[in-house]
């Protein structure tokens, strides 16, 4: 008996998300094109996946087990892939992470049964430690070497005491330039049954919002041949990021707002990863303060795999959408990161700069929207949408968990 074939699945968005879901949607068996102004190799401040760190540390909080199941999900598929990776084609390695904090006022450290370096990483906070390698508590910062970062204080605080607790682990770490173009290239051995088709001036929604776009969409990809008859069509995915925000409208105009995050990537690899969620200076430190993710500053140094460079960051202002890199921003980062990692500075104890970026994280107040929806377009007719979009500073971390969910929402509609 002939099995009937798959109904045709266009996912609008080629960021981490998009892509993720073409390629856990192939590996189902459906027929997939994603279609988007932006795809791998093309970089732009409304484009924020080549702009990431990026790496593995959990935004989910103690409750939050939808997300914890989106990054666990990912953090397993990452080690499997950097585990079989032999060429360096995926732009994943797997390495030490530590993560340092200035006090024990932070979410991560809720529930840990005190202030001793020893106790760090056993509260519900790290609800990760069993399903990670290596999790432990740093107990002796002065032994391993981080002893350093006790000369940023100036007030008087004993230099011990000055990291407060800190915790290690294994993690991947992703070259986001690499990993986003052999995402593309994974969508496209699927015989003609992938697809990854740039739309030079993005898809018009303007008039209409959601349902004008799926219009478009469903008429541009007819004319275009890419098929016969928009009855093939199952579904359209909705994987816009950031964009989402205008392109839904409505509520989605409240819920939504900018991260703006900057990065600079400098030469030399970092040994290891790090991770310091620091204490608000005296002088509020408007350019390198964090949103209301509970973290003062978050100052970072991030492995790039296979690059020779190291990302340091960082920087997350909430509301803010300016694209270019600011001195002030970058001054602080570099400053932070000397306490991170100085073997990465050269002689005259400056880092080797190649260059400096700015992303725009697709923050929604409510977590990222995964979900479905049945919608009457203008043409007349109805379209299966599923969105998937909002996923802030998680993206990349979430993206294997949130493709596999949306695969669960478009079997509901038997696709
Ligand atoms: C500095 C920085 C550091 C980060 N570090 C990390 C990290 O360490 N770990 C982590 O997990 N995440 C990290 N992130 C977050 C992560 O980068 C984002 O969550 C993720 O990139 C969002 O992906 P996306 O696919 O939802 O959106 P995007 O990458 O923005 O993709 C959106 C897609 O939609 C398309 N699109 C939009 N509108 C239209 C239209 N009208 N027509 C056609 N196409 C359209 C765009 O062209 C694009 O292809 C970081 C982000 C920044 C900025």
């Amino acid at each position: 008996m002939s099995v009937a074939p798959q109904k045709h699945i266009i996912i609008v968005g080629a960021g981490v998300i998009g892509l993720q879901t073409a390629i856990t949607l192939l590996e189902a068996g459906s027929r997939v094109t994603v279609i988007a102004k932006h795809i791998p190799g093309d970089t732009s401040i409304e484009y924020c996946s080549p702009w990431a760190g990026a790496q593995w540390r959990s935004h989910a909080a103690p409750s939050d087990t939808r997300q914890q199941g989106w990054d666990i999900a990912t953090y397993k598929h990452w080690v499997d892939l950097a585990k079989n990776d032999t060429d360096g084609t995926t732009g994943i390695c797997i390495r030490e992470n530590v993560l340092l904090y200035d006090d024990w006022s932070y979410g991560d450290l809720k529930g840990c049964p005190s202030g001793k370096y020893e106790d760090a990483g056993k509260g519900e906070g790290f609800w990760f430690r069993d399903e990670v390698k290596g999790f432990r508590a740093v107990t002796s910062p002065k032994k391993e070497g981080l002893q350093r970062l006790a000369f940023e204080r100036t007030d008087g605080v004993q230099q011990d005491e000055i990291i407060a607790a800190a915790v290690t682990y294994e993690t991947p770490f992703v070259n986001v330039p690499v990993y986003l173009a052999y995402l593309k290239a994974r969508i496209l051995e699927y015989d003609g049954r992938g697809r990854v088709v740039k739309i030079e001036d993005g898809l018009p929604f303007e008039n209409g919002g959601l349902p004008k776009l799926v219009d478009s969409t469903l008429q541009i990809i007819e004319m275009g041949g890419l098929i016969n008859d928009r009855s093939e069509v199952g579904a359209v995915v909705n994987a816009t990021g950031l964009a989402a925000r205008d392109i839904v409208g409505g509520r989605e105009k409240e819920q939504m707002v900018s991260e703006r995050g900057q990065v600079i990537v400098v030469k030399g690899v970092a040994e290891k990863g790090y991770t310091r969620i620091g204490t608000l200076s005296s002088d509020s430190d408007a350019g390198v303060k964090a949103g209301n993710t509970g973290e003062a500053y978050i100052s970072y140094a991030i492995p790039r795999p296979g690059s020779g460079t190291t990302v340091l960051g960082g920087c997350k202002e909430r509301g803010r959408w300016e694209s270019e890199p600011e001195e002030e921003t970058s001054r602080k980062i570099l400053e932070r990161c000397k306490l991170l990692c100085p073997e990465l500075a050269t002689n005259n104890g400056e880092f080797d700069v190649v260059t400096t970026q700015v992303g725009l994280r697709p923050i929604r107040f409510d977590g990222a929207r995964v979900e479905d929806e049945v919608l009457k377009l203008p043409s007349g007719g109805e379209a299966v949408v599923v969105h998937a979009y909002g996923n802030g500073g998680a993206g990349f971390q979430n993206s294997v968990g949130v493709a596999r969910e949306v695969l669960d929402l478009l079997r509901k509609h038997q696709l």
